[in-house]
């Protein structure tokens, strides 16, 4: 039995967990937290996350793996001491650490992203403002995720407390893109450098939030997008699976971001891929080969947020799959999604058919 670390036990290392199991890997979540989301299907590890306990943790990995990008340098040494490798390896996340810096590594490899400045305070802003015009997006460096520490600042009388909102410093402001719609590619790199793209797809977000991923979408950007994410695959000599979240804008895809690892807008591959994006990055990680990325049919995926699904009601609506996170209501916090698929091109809109009474859950 091959066993695979995974740091971070909420509901991508609950997933990456279910998948591994048929595939006869069994998985050891490092999680504070021992009821996590993870709990319930593999076994947890519930120490702090630091360097002292890596050793312990690491006993007996064939690798290590993580499901959320702010690992401690320190922890990610030990398991090297250990002799654990970590896929995808450090470089893929550094970057993450600081919006700046993923910026600044999306420039140096000519990969298209929104004009962007650093601003520590007012004068800064006014001069970014200067240079870049309104409407602006003003982010924290770090830390912020699903849209928190985010403003967007639309005219003049906006500026200081659009700064206040994103924290006052340490702040990126880009351009704001005015974007067609949002589309991401999720793919896979193994071991050996083979590489598998899922079809690209659409995304919707509310207040910062995904709400809705459908699949397939955008055919025609799907060979730009493969090539943008085999350059930043090669680059960070990648190991899993890597998400890319674009914006469309006259026919072109700008990158919004990156995330090293599987990603919100690929859990409709779960039903509606030969591969999930799950199972495909145990494979990766592992050393396994990877598997058909071609999508069964359309599919579309929405989030649930703050509240639990009524189950009952959720799976009385024709088609649809239930993923629930098994975690507690809290205000913004993804609690699971459902998932529903047609098999041809034919039936899409009855995907919209589908949605319909999942609405109270959208
Ligand atoms: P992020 O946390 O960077 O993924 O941003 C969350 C959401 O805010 C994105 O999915 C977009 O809907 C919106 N957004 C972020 N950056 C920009 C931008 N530069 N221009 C327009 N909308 C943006």
């Amino acid at each position: 039995m091959t066993t695979l670390g995974i740091l971070g036990g909420g509901q991508l290392g609950r997933m990456l967990a279910l998948a591994a199991a048929p595939l006869g890997v069994h998985v050891r979540v490092w999680d504070p937290d021992p009821h996590c989301s993870a709990s319930r299907a593999a076994e947890i590890f519930a120490r702090p996350l630091d360097a002292a306990h890596a050793g312990e943790f690491a006993a007996g990995l064939a690798a290590c793996t993580y499901e959320f990008e702010h690992i401690p340098h320190a922890v990610v040494e030990a398991l090297e001491r250990a002799g654990v490798p970590l896929r995808p390896a450090e470089l893929a996340f550094a970057a993450k650490h600081d919006r700046l810096r993923e910026k600044e590594l999306l420039t140096s490899l000519a990969i298209p992203t929104a004009p962007f400045a650093a601003v520590d305070d007012l004068a800064q802003l006014h001069g970014a403002v200067e240079r870049m015009g309104l409407p602006m997006v003003l982010k924290s460096r770090r830390g912020g995720y699903d849209g928190k520490g985010q403003a967007v600042v639309r005219d003049a009388a906006g500026i200081a407390a659009g700064l206040a909102k994103a924290g006052g410093r340490d702040v990126l402001a880009e351009a704001f893109i005015p974007f067609a719609r949002e589309v991401s590619l999720v793919a896979a790199r193994g071991v050996d450098g083979a590489f598998a793209a899922f079809p690209l797809v659409e995304n919707v977000h509310r207040d910062g939030i995904l709400r809705l991923t459908t699949a397939p979408a955008a055919r025609p950007l799907q060979a730009s997008a493969e090539s943008l994410m085999r350059r930043l695959m090669d680059h960070l000599a990648y190991v899993g699976v890597l998400a890319i979240e674009f914006f469309e804008v006259d026919g072109a895809l700008m990158v919004n971001e990156f995330a090293p690892r599987v990603h919100n807008s690929g859990h409709w591959t779960i039903e509606g891929a030969e591969t999930s994006q799950f199972a495909q990055h145990v494979r990766a990680v592992c050393g396994l080969p990877l598997g058909s990325p071609t999508s069964r049919g359309h599919s579309a995926m929405l989030n649930y947020i703050g509240t639990e699904a009524d189950r009952a009601a959720v799976l009385a609506v024709p088609g649809a799959q239930l993923h629930s996170y098994g975690k507690g209501e809290r205000a913004r916090r993804k609690l699971g999604h459902i998932t529903v698929r047609c098999d041809v091109a034919s039936e899409r809109d009855a995907l919209a058919a589908r949605l319909d009474p999942l609405a109270p859950w959208a």
